[in-house]
């Protein structure tokens, strides 16, 4: 995270279709936001992705140790998702992929930790800053295993982008001696999130319910079935599932622990309860905006989204909820 990376420009492809994704912040469009097909339409229609790609020159990925078997793979200028790997005698499984161009150098540090075989991909959610190497990686042979909901998103796509295994509430891959378990938090940051977890290297890969430790706000893909209420409910569900010495991968951002996702937790609360306080009022986004949010939430406006993209996430969220739209699960 060595930019600001919120500062940077939207590229003119998005510009149009920006009031359509209904995403909050100039970089979630950038590197978070879904394919503008699927902002238009849930059909599999194809379409081209290439205008989604930030620029990526000079990136690199560096390799971080977690614990036991699972390790983290990072691209630097924080321009794509955080990698989980796991290696061992069966081979290698990664969740998430990051972007296409990515892929010789995502290769390259995969061979520097194991000679195995990549026998599986795992999706943490359909968005291309996490997905978009599916294709590419998968050619090998390797078996990509998501969410129901992430598989019809991608179905625009090539048809080597698609997930193979797919289920809706929960499922486990039993590899490099341990269970790996993916559970689906629905409704958050999308609304084909899964958080897995590594049982006996005891990591979690939270996707984008969590972005880097306690600097950055989450953003909502609220076109995509997600929300900022919905995000709180389901980091309240998980914290008790976290062992206390667990680590956790984010979607972006250094590996974490359960004391910062427990300050995350509280942060959602205390932001959501300010801001839905103002709207009942009748105060309009600018106008809460204009307000801000408590003074020592200041600093999480560095990554991703800065507090005004967060403040329009929960608006839009409180906004779709008014309509009676949040208990589409
Ligand atoms: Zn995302």
């Amino acid at each position: 995270m060595n930019d600001r990376p919120h500062e940077a420009k939207i590229p003119a492809a998005f510009a149009g279709v920006a009031t359509l994704l209904i995403i909050v912040g100039a970089v979630a469009l950038m590197a978070c936001a879904p394919s503008v097909a699927e902002t238009v339409s849930n059909s599999a229609e194809p379409s081209s992705s290439a205008a989604q790609m930030p620029d990526l020159t000079g990136v690199e990925i560096i390799t971080h140790p977690v614990a036991g078997s699972v390790y983290m793979l990072e691209a630097t200028k924080d321009v794509a998702g955080n990698i989980g790997v796991s290696v061992g005698p069966d081979g290698i499984l990664i969740i998430d992929d990051q972007f296409a161009p990515l892929t010789d150098q995502i290769s390259a540090a995969l061979a520097e930790l194991s000679s195995g075989e990549l026998r599986f991909i795992l999706n943490t959610h359909y968005h291309e800053d996490h997905a978009d190497g599916n294709e590419i990686l998968s050619r090998e042979g390797a078996v990509i295993v998501a969410h129901t909901n992430t598989r019809k998103r991608l179905l625009h796509r090539p048809k080597g982008h698609w997930p193979v295994i797919t289920f809706d509430h929960g499922a486990s891959v039993h590899f490099n001696g341990e269970e790996i378990r993916a559970t689906w938090y629905p409704g958050g940051h999308t609304d084909s999130d899964l958080v897995f977890y590594f049982t006996e290297s005891n990591v979690f890969h939270l996707g984008d319910l969590w972005n880097s430790g306690t600097s950055s706000f989450p953003v909502v893909d609220i076109e995509a079935g997600g929300s900022a209420m919905r995000i709180l409910d389901n980091i309240e569900k998980l914290i008790p599932t976290v062992p206390e010495d667990a680590k956790i991968i984010p979607g972006h951002g250094p590996v974490s622990d359960l004391v910062e996702l427990r300050s995350y937790r509280d942060m959602l609360e205390e932001t959501i309860d300010l801001v839905r306080g103002r709207w009942e009022a009748g105060m309009s986004l600018e106008q809460i905006q204009e307000e801000g949010l408590q003074p020592k939430y200041d600093s999480w406006g560095w990554g991703y989204l800065d507090a005004d993209g967060w403040i329009e996430g929960i608006v839009k969220s409180l906004e779709v909820a008014r309509e009676g739209d949040l208990d589409r699960f």
